[in-house]
């Protein structure tokens, strides 16, 4: 397979640069909700909206939860990649949408990604919040959890680039 053809392909050019918040998603999780996808599961400290968005029929269950540190962007960006492949009316797209469900969080932290900041409003690092779920972000992405019952979760984040790709001498770009 051609990666570079295939990311130009399903890029979604209106996300870019490290900044990203709800502003940013919000005009394409509206786009993409022709049938009730989109879903406002809770809010944050600040009451910004936090967004669900389920696509596919399959049996395995797969929950992607992107920017529970506000400041981690590329994961965001490359969910939204990935839904946009989804969206089309490609093999690969009817296969993974019939073989599976992925029900994602595509902001966990709304009020860290205004801020530009790792923690949500009230200073807490939602990553270290998943047990004593102190914060409204961790409850939700809790609930949201307990109610899907997946069968894999992927916990999307940035990577600092002195992670590498085993021996390829490249950066790691994300991490999950
Ligand atoms: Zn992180």
């Amino acid at each position: 397979m051609d990666f570079e053809k295939f990311y130009q392909e399903n890029n979604v050019q209106s996300l870019y640069g490290r900044y990203i918040t709800l502003e940013d998603i919000e005009p394409i999780l509206k786009k993409w909700n022709t049938n009730n996808q989109l879903n406002t599961v809770g809010y944050s400290v600040e009451k910004r909206p936090i967004y669900s968005y389920q696509i596919g029929t399959g049996k395995t269950k797969f929950f992607l939860w992107s920017q529970m540190h506000g400041n981690e962007s590329t994961t965001t960006k490359a969910l939204f990649d990935f839904l946009n492949l989804l969206q089309k009316d490609s093999e690969i797209s009817r296969q993974l949408v019939e073989s599976f469900t992925f029900y994602c969080l595509p902001m966990v932290n709304p009020d860290g990604a205004f801020y530009y900041t790792r923690e949500n409003a009230n200073k807490i690092d939602l990553n270290r919040d998943s047990q004593n779920l102190t914060q409204p972000e961790s409850k939700v992405l809790r609930e949201c959890f307990n109610a899907f019952k997946p069968d894999y979760c992927y916990n999307l984040h940035d990577q600092r680039t002195i992670f590498g790709v085993d021996d390829t001498g490249k950066p790691a770009t994300v991490s999950f």
